[in-house]
């Protein structure tokens, strides 16, 4: 287990549930139209459950916005910052209380300043590489296995912060490519233990592409016990990176949010059309608790024991579908029927007879 640390208040690490992350994709400015932008995403990123924010903080001129930004968000932002640690003294002046920098771009000789006053601050460094901004020394090294690179690169920095006394580190090592970014996290949890990690792939693409990749290094990590907040990037809205990084902790069994649909694929003996059974029940079931688990079945093969075994169960029958609540049988309704019946279904009451 790694040692715990907090960003304001936020826990991440040792015993604190995997964290889920984003990053904002308006831009902060000095223009109020910009600035309220970034905050109403905040605000949506919230309403998902997003637990930490990045943000580009490419200008120094961003200090007073960024403060604003703030003070008028309960979600926790962690300034990105290349090139430039002075970047990072502007943002934790602004009252950042984490900032990301990238060993790619970041000179080694002009850190100090920046770890100091992070630790006179409270402040958490996340040290972040890329598999787009690794250093040629780097890649030398590394012998051309990038995964080695981005590793090298991740623990040059985390040794000179470590080596200044500076533990309140997130160590980050992503690449486009899922089988580097194993690799690389890999070597990173032998090599320190007790430092937290956040995983994704980045510059993983929209759509499903984007989300099987994403899913498949972030998974492949997770069940290896590495990874203590994540991110899902995609060329989509933040507001879903948000909401596939709960499915892969839901599909793991690592964490909670939301309820749990169970649907069937469908298939030749179906008694029901199943994608038009999830249409209706969707929208009725997102205020259940965290972990209740909905099964919508297509027939009698499989439907109604599954459906017996969660809390809400439908199955597909030869004149409509039957009802199951906690494995009772709440009875059977016809297709036409089911609009009407549903929605006091899964009401709170949810006790209706057949
Ligand atoms: S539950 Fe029935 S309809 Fe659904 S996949 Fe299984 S056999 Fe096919």
């Amino acid at each position: 287990m790694t040692r715990q640390i907090k960003i304001a208040t936020l826990t991440v690490g040792g015993r604190a549930p995997v964290r889920v992350e984003s990053m904002l994709k308006e831009r902060l400015s000095g223009e109020r139209e910009d600035m309220e932008k970034c905050r109403a995403q905040c605000e949506r990123l919230l309403a998902e459950g997003c637990e930490l924010a990045r943000l580009a903080f490419p200008s120094p001129d961003l200090e007073k916005p960024l403060e604003w930004l703030l003070q008028h968000t309960r979600l926790p932002i962690m300034a990105d910052i290349h090139f430039d640690p002075d970047l990072a003294l502007a943002a934790m002046r602004a009252g950042c209380a984490s900032i990301r920098i990238n060993p790619g771009n970041m000179p080694l000789h002009k850190l100090t300043t920046l770890i100091d006053t992070a630790k006179d601050k409270g402040v958490v460094i996340r040290i972040g590489a890329n598999g787009g901004s690794l250093s040629g020394r780097h890649r030398e090294q590394s012998k051309g296995d990038s995964g080695v690179a981005l590793f090298l690169a991740v623990k040059e920095q985390a040794d000179l912060l470590l080596q200044r006394g500076f533990c309140d580190i997130i160590l980050s090592a992503k690449s486009s490519s899922v089988p580097d970014t194993i690799r690389a996290n890999g070597l990173l949890a032998s090599a320190y233990p007790d430092l937290p990690t956040h995983i994704g792939i980045t510059e993983a693409g929209p759509g499903d592409g984007g989300i099987v990749k994403g899913v498949s290094g972030i998974a492949a990590l997770l069940s290896q016990g590495i990874g203590n907040t994540l991110r899902v990037s995609l060329t989509d809205e933040p507001e879903r990176e948000v909401r596939v990084g709960y499915a892969i902790l839901r599909a793991l069994e690592l964490r909670q949010r939301g309820p749990n649909l169970i649907s069937c694929p469908t298939c030749g003996r179906r008694r029901a059309d199943v994608r038009e059974l999830v249409k209706l029940v969707e929208p009725l079931i997102s205020g259940l608790p965290d972990g209740t688990t909905v099964a919508v079945m297509g027939c009698e093969v499989n439907g109604p024991k599954e459906a017996a075994n969660a809390q809400y169960g439908i199955a597909g029958t030869p004149v409509g579908a039957v009802l199951f609540k906690n494995g009772t049988m709440v009875g059977n309704y016809s297709f036409d029927s089911l609009p009407s019946a549903l929605p006091e279904f899964f009401s709170s009451r949810g006790d209706i007879g057949g």
